[in-house]
């Protein structure tokens, strides 16, 4: 095929939270359809990517994982610059998890620095909600939402990567959302960010 057709928009993804929750698993799962019990800190690897189709555009979503350091928090520059959405995750068996999103929320802001930091795209996702059939759950589904109302509305999904519960429809709220964002990256962001190779480059108004 000589040329696409339709547009095609990058999208860069970035997933937060506690070390354990099921930030690499629910990647896992959402991109290789796989689920390991095994634990094991990711290694390296910086983003994975995944096609998909919304209305009439190409979207390439690109999903960044940590490789481990959220246990200091410390993730560098490169991991937030240009990012469209951010990817909330927490164990809802995990009281400290759920606690930490607040840091999680703010850091993100103060690394990434959007221009308009309450308009940018957020999701959070309560994951793990298989465990020992909901019984050793510690953060309500109302409490979470409490929380995602108080940032301005976020969406919230109970996933669970596992059981790959809820996974898809949470990348694909998290594709609209962050394609939603992409205007303001139009003006905010001049330069291409590193990793976007040029035939990637975002089209023009789409009013
Ligand atoms: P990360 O540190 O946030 O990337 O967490 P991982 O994806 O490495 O997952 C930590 C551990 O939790 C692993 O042992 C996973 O197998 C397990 N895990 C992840 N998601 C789920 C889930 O939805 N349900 C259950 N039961 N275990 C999960
Ligand atoms: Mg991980």
């Amino acid at each position: 095929m000589a040329m696409s057709v339709r547009r095609r928009t990058l999208l860069k993804v970035i997933v937060l939270g506690d070390s354990g929750v099921g930030k690499t698993s629910l990647m896992n799962q959402y991109v290789h359809k796989k689920f390991s019990q095994q634990y094991k800190a990711t290694i390296g690897a910086d983003f994975v990517t995944k096609e998909l189709q919304i209305d009439d555009r190409l979207v390439t979503l690109q999903i960044w994982d940590t490789a481990g350091q959220e246990r200091f928090q410390s993730l560098g520059v490169a991991f937030y610059r240009g990012a469209d959405c951010c990817v909330l995750v927490y164990d809802v068996n995990v009281m400290r998890s759920f606690d930490t999103l607040d840091t999680w929320h703010e850091e993100f802001l103060k690394q990434a620095n959007p221009s308009d930091p309450r308009a940018f795209p957020f999701i959070l996702l309560g994951n793990k909600i298989d465990i020992d059939g909901g019984n050793s759950r510690v953060v309500s589904e109302k409490k979470a939402k409490e929380w995602c109302a108080s940032k301005g509305n976020i969406p919230y999904f109970e996933t669970s990567a596992k059981e790959d519960y809820n996974v898809d429809a949470a990348f694909l709220c998290i594709a609209k959302t962050a394609l939603s964002n992409e205007h303001e990256q139009d003006i905010y962001f001049q330069g291409i960010p590193e990793a976007v190779p040029e035939s990637e480059q975002r089209g023009g108004c789409a009013c």
